[in-house]
């Protein structure tokens, strides 16, 4: 498939947006628990200067539609455990997977693996039946996002992933457990407003 090079600017590997999701351990949650993928190639409009999260756009190889990006967000942005769907021909726009996803799923592999098929046909109806139910979903904007719940939930998940087993199992000073909520806080929304700056700035990147 080609692309209007003056028109859009391709985000595909090595794009370090799309290395950071293969590389970072911890979007393996996203990815196997959320079911958030991002999708191979994405395209972003050059010539607008709308926020970035507004002029992204993805292809699909199957029928050549160049979707909105908004297609994907609110409720449909996850359980995409297969990848995305896509409701103009109902095939599957491949994905990038993350390492450590890969290397569980790997090790996993003989508990799932029977159930691959008929999984993947349930999903895929699951997916049709959404698309079909919420045709006119809001379009998602900069400006209807809430970063700084964004980055509460981020700096929730990351509390209970990397400090709440610790303070399970025993053996923390209650000093302890305050540092880690207050890291967390603030990993919580430096992520946020990392995310408000990048996806939601005018400029061009
Ligand atoms: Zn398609």
């Amino acid at each position: 498939m080609d692309f209007d090079k003056n028109k859009y600017k391709i985000w595909k590997l090595p794009h370090p947006m799309l290395l950071h999701w293969i590389l970072n351990p911890g979007l393996a949650f996203n990815e196997l628990i959320l079911g958030q993928r991002i999708p191979k190639i994405t395209l972003i409009d050059k010539t607008s200067d709308a926020p970035l999260m507004e002029r992204q756009y993805v292809p699909c190889p199957h029928c050549n539609t160049i979707h909105n990006g908004s297609l994907w967000a609110k409720q449909r942005g996850f359980k995409n455990w297969f990848g995305l769907f896509c409701p103009n021909c109902e095939n599957i726009i491949p994905c990038i997977w993350n390492l450590t996803s890969l290397v569980l799923l790997a090790v996993t592999f003989p508990l799932w693996g029977w159930f691959r098929r008929p999984l993947k046909s349930k999903w895929r109806n699951f997916k049709k039946n959404q698309f079909l139910k919420n045709k006119d979903l809001e379009p998602i904007t900069a400006k209807n996002t809430s970063w700084l719940k964004m980055g509460l939930i981020y700096g929730t998940l990351m509390f209970c992933f990397m400090s709440l087993p610790k303070i399970i199992s025993g053996d923390v000073t209650s000093k302890y457990i305050v540092t880690q909520i207050l890291i967390c806080l603030v990993a919580g929304l430096s992520f946020g407003g990392a995310m408000k700056l990048f996806i939601g700035r005018r400029k061009n990147v």
